[in-house]
């Protein structure tokens, strides 16, 4: 199966050089750390490992792009930093060579992991590549994050490894000699200072002393705005002023890699892998990376109905205490939030006769038990999968819920969303939010990042260290929250309490096992 397969030389015309003893040895890091895609994967894995490979990467990328709406004003550094710290923490050691990688000795067992991570970040580059070109938002979406990575990483190297990575993947930049630049650089510093350069990119190039030959059609725009130096076709391009038009060529290279792929989705799966990969690849990037919830309905005992108003004061989100607060007060909930609410209570261990006995007492004052049971009993046993289709439903993800609209009368949706700023600020305040964590939380809603919202909410109501990610489920809301204070009680107690498996934001579902074999690379066959 052709899954692959790249048409020739990459989008951008790169031609890898096949040698260059220096570039390779200064610029290691770089070769291995960075990389343009231009060339495909070509060996089988198993169905397994595609899967996890691009659920790790989704991962990195996910969190990366929470990190920085969370944070808009890191240092490019600090970003590094969180960008390898998840890298550590999603990619490193999944793949199934890593195992059988092991050399001997420390340099060979650090060859065989370079190796292993060039190997890693390659296929699922491009299995995550197949997943989302399917649509213009995804693609859209894919490309801004790998733009983002690939932007800084190549901005916060040293010459020598810009030299290095441009030496093996885009030739067309060539380091002017040292020679050569005695030449011409006072021409190069008029140009600069005749045009729009600032004073401190004068001093940097002045002191980095590194500049780039490139052919003056490729860079049309610094050669219009009189930034650079032309002589005998040349553009004399600084550092500086090189990383932009790096990145640019491989915002190109990957836009047209996706296009490619897009135009040709279909065929890239033959008929029998139509019921495997091709379900399996369509689904990826639709995959929530949340934890699997479901647990928290046991973990902690049961729920009843007497017991929901004090485990919603502790432990609900606020859509969740919203319609709690709501129900109460208005003895009635529309269609809309007694779904919301009642698969959750649901997913949290709300047995159906208490569920029942919870929707029956709290509608009572305006509805008669007899028109209780006609009206509203059947939906919930519904919800239950005791009629109907006999569907066993689940409670609404973080997305759907804020999809959600409403009229006046409606209370079902994300409060981030649709509560206006001050009803919001005296919802968070009555929960004795943090100051901070409040304005955050307010900030990251007026952003329209209601689940950032939520999770700098949560923090600042339990007073824990920052989330990864957003939230992306009440119920994850409600199993951290019972966590945390059952950890807390439990340390009170001089004893240890266990929560459910994996803290926010780090149990990414598991992948799908399986055995089979799939084509990761041009030209492979999966079997
Ligand atoms: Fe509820 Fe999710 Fe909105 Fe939080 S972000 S309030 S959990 S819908």
């Amino acid at each position: 199966m052709q899954v692959l397969a790249n048409s020739g030389a990459g989008p951008a015309g790169f031609t890898p050089l096949s040698s260059n003893a220096s570039a390779s040895k200064s610029g290691d890091r770089m070769l291995t750390d960075l990389s343009m895609y231009n060339t495909p994967p070509t060996e089988n894995i198993t169905l397994e490992e595609f899967e996890r490979l691009a659920l790790a990467r989704l991962s990195v990328l996910k969190e990366m792009e929470a990190y920085k709406l969370r944070h808009p004003n890191k240092t490019e550094k600090e970003y590094l930093d969180k960008l390898n710290q998840l890298k550590q923490k999603h990619m490193r050691g999944i793949s199934s060579s890593s195992s059988s990688s092991a050399q001997p000795g420390p340099a060979a067992s650090s060859t065989s992991l370079r190796d292993e991570d060039v190997r890693t970040d390659l296929i699922s580059h491009y299995v995550l590549r197949l997943a989302y070109c399917r649509t213009a938002d995804l693609r859209k979406w894919f490309l801004a994050q790998e733009c983002e990575m690939f932007r800084l990483k190549f901005g916060t190297y040293n010459a020598a490894e810009h030299e290095a990575f441009l030496a093996a993947h885009a030739p067309q930049y060539r380091p002017v000699p040292p020679a050569e630049l005695e030449e011409v650089m006072d021409d190069i510093l008029r140009v600069m200072r005749s045009g729009l350069e600032t004073k401190e990119a004068l001093q940097r190039a002045q002191n980095d002393r590194r500049f780039y030959k490139v052919s003056w059609t490729r860079v049309p725009e610094l050669v219009a705005q009189r930034r650079v130096l032309l002589r005998g076709g040349w553009a004399y391009v600084s550092r500086d002023a090189l990383a932009p038009l790096v990145v640019a060529e491989f915002r190109a290279g990957v836009s047209k890699g996706l296009s490619d792929m897009a135009r040709r989705w279909r065929q890239m799966f033959p008929p029998e892998e139509e019921q495997r990969l091709q379900p399996l690849v369509a689904s990826l990037a639709n995959r929530s990376l949340v934890a699997d919830y479901s647990g928290v309905a046991t973990r902690y005992g049961s729920v009843s109905a007497a017991s929901l108003p004090s485990l919603a004061s502790r432990h609900f989100p606020l859509c969740m205490s919203h319609l709690m607060t709501s129900l109460h007060s208005e003895r009635h909930l529309r269609h809309g939030g007694r779904q919301q609410l009642g698969l959750f209570l649901k997913g949290i261990g709300l047995p159906l006769e208490e569920a029942l006995l919870f929707w029956r007492s709290e509608f009572a004052p305006r509805t008669p038990g007899d028109q209780f049971d006609k009206q509203y009993a059947y939906n919930i046993r519904h919800n239950y999968g005791k009629e109907g289709k006999r569907t066993d439903y689940t409670a609404h993800r973080c997305t759907t819920i804020v999809g959600f609209s409403g009229g006046a009368g409606d209370h079902h949706g994300c409060p981030y969303r649709r509560l206006d700023e001050g009803a919001l600020r005296t919802a968070l305040s009555r929960l004795n939010c943090d100051d901070r964590k409040l304005e955050e939380a307010l900030s990251k809603a007026r952003e329209g990042h209601y689940q950032l919202a939520c999770a700098a909410a949560f923090e600042g109501i339990h007073r824990v260290p920052e989330m990864d990610v957003g939230i992306s489920t009440p119920l994850q809301y409600y199993a951290e929250s019972r966590r945390v204070c059952a950890e807390r009680e439990a340390a009170a107690n001089g004893g240890a309490a266990k929560g459910p498996a994996g803290a926010v934001g780090e149990a990414a579902e598991g992948a799908a096992g399986g055995s089979n074999t799939a084509a990761a690379g041009a030209g492979a066959t999966a079997g």
